[in-house]
């Protein structure tokens, strides 16, 4: 504040006369002094002079105040430097950016950083009381709660030996200054044990207010060098103070004049400022003064002493949260496209299925349509039979030969050939249906042979068939399918020779075992397929035919595939011509072989 005031002072000053200006310039020092001004003034007063001396341009003025007044006044800018201890200096360092400039250095005391501490004081007749711990349950007195050596610095010390005075004292009264007072409610007995600064007993014996062997003083160190009985740890001297508006200057030429500066006295001289750590250390420890918020178990306290954590508690719950409901909207979304995926697939396999099913039907109708002037060439025959066979009987019975011998036989051969036909119908209605496949067991040779009397009722176009058989090889499964197959086989062959001239066309079927299947080629020497033909061969309406369907060879491979074989082609070595091959497992050694000369084929000429 006076440092303001004495810049405006100035700068009016200044335009009439700036050298009474700088003569008129002053500054404030705040001193601690709990026990009133009469109690501190002398030796300070001694230090002002020293100070006006050595910085002539500047008047400095005493106030001295207790603790609540010295706050006071830092806090409204009343004072340019202040003088306190260590504790409260602590404090107002925390609060208004008060920042040492020198340490008081007592020639009594080890060190400046070792200069204050406290001493519990108990009457030298109660041998009951020798420690901290022999305090519980007592009454003790000390000056006030925020008193630094004449209270803070043994309640650290007690705490430091498992006593809490607010706890364990019965009472613990804080009866206020003078200090000497507490000494004395000890010597009457009011009190059990009172807490001062160290050297106060001393004090006070010298100046003969007391005897020094009626007291003790508790928890003293062995072998100490300090000069006075403490109770605690030593902690800094007191410091003096710039504040955060005190020129700059004006504190470097203090501080250098009171580095500079001899010994009062009193006792009283300056050193470099020194470390106030263990006082910050003791407050926190504590968890007073700048470190009250430590204790204060408030939702603001707890949100300032825990805010970096809570804001990273908070974004990584945020990000948490983030994470989830992506993750959620993802599975929701992929969820979603493989729901569909699924459906999409699942129509598309039920068309195919619906798809299969209506070509394997119009695959069956397309081949029976091919079989129909085979079916009127079978037919032919058997029916023409009958008639001769009706007309003679007839022609008998006229001429009235009624033996009935040839009578007999020519009605069976009716009746045989009407079976005959009647077969025939079978199994041409058996190629058109839709129909479950059967399970037999028949000779492979006999289902060549019988799709080869189809295949020869193609009529002129039909080529002259090779045949190289295994007698004994019988499968089990649909003999109609089998014929199917090798009849689709053998036209296909068929077609492939056209452009050859009738006498160069060859077509061989084979029949063999091969391990644990029967392998059945159909071979002939057409016009072949390159390999991109060939890749292609099994797919549905694959044809290279003007009038072809594509289907023939789809049904076959599905009819062996049904029955466990494989069905494939293979170009012929000899370079001309195909070979068309399929395999069906053997059946077990166990199972019964059907009989040789079995009539196995329904249609035979
Ligand atoms: P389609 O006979 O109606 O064309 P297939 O499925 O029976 O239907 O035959 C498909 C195609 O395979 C035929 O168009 C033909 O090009 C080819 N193919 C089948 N067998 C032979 C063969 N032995 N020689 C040459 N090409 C053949």
């Amino acid at each position: 504040m006076l440092s303001s005031l004495r810049r405006l002072a100035c700068a009016a000053a200044l335009l009439l006369a700036p050298v009474s200006c700088l003569a008129q310039a002053s500054a404030t020092i705040g001193i601690l002094a709990p026990e009133g001004a009469e109690e501190a003034s002398r030796d300070w007063d001694r230090v002002i002079t020293y100070l006006d001396a050595a910085v002539p341009d500047t008047r400095f003025q005493l106030h001295y105040f207790d603790l609540a007044g010295l706050r006071e006044a830092v806090a409204r800018a009343e004072v340019d430097f202040v003088i306190t201890n260590s504790g409260h200096y602590v404090e107002l360092e925390a609060s208004y950016g008060a920042h040492r400039i020198a340490t008081l250095e007592d020639t009594r005391a080890i060190s400046p950083t070792e200069a204050i501490a406290s001493a519990v004081v108990v009457r030298a007749d109660r041998a009951d009381l020798r420690s901290f711990e022999d305090l519980v349950g007592k009454r003790v007195h000390a000056v006030r709660e925020d008193a630094f050596g004449g209270f803070r610095i043994a309640w650290h010390a007690m705490r430091g030996a498992g006593v809490e005075p607010s706890r364990d004292f019965r009472p613990l009264a804080f009866v206020g200054f003078p200090l000497q007072e507490i000494v004395r409610a000890v010597e009457r007995g009011e009190a059990d044990a009172g807490v001062v600064r160290a050297c106060l007993l001393e004090n006070m014996a010298r100046r003969g207010e007391i005897r020094l062997a009626d007291f003790a003083v508790l928890n003293v160190p062995a072998d100490d060098s300090f000069p006075c009985l403490r109770s605690t740890a030593l902690y800094p001297d007191w410091p003096i103070a710039a504040l955060r508006d005190t020129p700059h200057a004006l504190s470097k030429r203090v501080a250098t004049a009171l580095l500079a500066m001899p010994a009062t006295p009193g006792g009283i001289s300056w050193t470099v400022p020194t470390d106030y750590q263990s006082v910050h250390e003791l407050f926190r420890e504590l968890q007073v003064g700048p470190y009250a918020y430590l204790r204060e178990q408030t939702l603001q306290a707890f949100l300032l002493r825990y805010r970096w954590w809570l804001a990273i508690g908070g974004l990584l719950a945020l990000g948490w949260v983030v994470h989830t409901v992506r993750v959620e909207h993802l599975v929701h979304v992929r969820t979603g496209a493989l729901r569909d995926a699924l459906a999409a697939r699942e129509a598309a396999e039920r068309a195919a299925r619906e798809g299969q099913e209506k070509l394997d039907h119009l695959a069956r109708l397309g081949i029976l349509g091919e079989l129909s002037s085979m079916l009127a060439h079978e037919l032919n025959q058997p029916l023409s039979a009958i008639g001769n066979f009706a007309r003679g009987m007839e022609r008998r019975i006229e001429a009235g030969r009624l033996e009935s011998e040839p009578l007999l036989d020519a009605s069976r051969e009716i009746a045989e050939q009407a079976e005959r036909a009647r077969a025939i119908m079978q199994h041409i209605r058996a190629f058109s249906q839709k129909r479950e496949g059967t399970r037999e067991a028949f000779r492979l040779p006999d289902a060549v042979r019988n799709a080869l009397r189809l295949f020869e009722g193609v009529g002129a176009r039909a080529p002259r068939v090779e045949t190289r058989l295994d007698a004994d090889a019988a499968v089990v499964g649909d003999r109609l399918q089998i014929e199917q197959v090798l009849l689709n086989l053998l036209k296909n062959a068929l077609d492939a020779l056209q452009e050859l001239p009738q006498r160069e066309r060859n077509i061989l079927v084979t029949c063999g075992r091969e391990g644990a299947v029967y392998r059945v080629c159909v071979t002939d020497n057409g016009c072949g397929l390159d390999a991109r033909q060939r890749e292609r061969l099994f797919q549905p309406f694959f044809t290279t035919k003007p009038d072809g369907m594509g289907l023939g060879l789809t049904i076959c491979k599905r009819i062996v595939e049904a029955h466990g074989g494989h069905l494939w082609a293979e170009p012929n070595p000899a370079g001309r011509g195909l070979t068309m091959c399929f395999t069906l497992p053997a059946p077990d050694a166990a199972a019964p072989a059907p009989e040789r000369d079995a009539p196995a084929v329904p249609l035979e000429r």
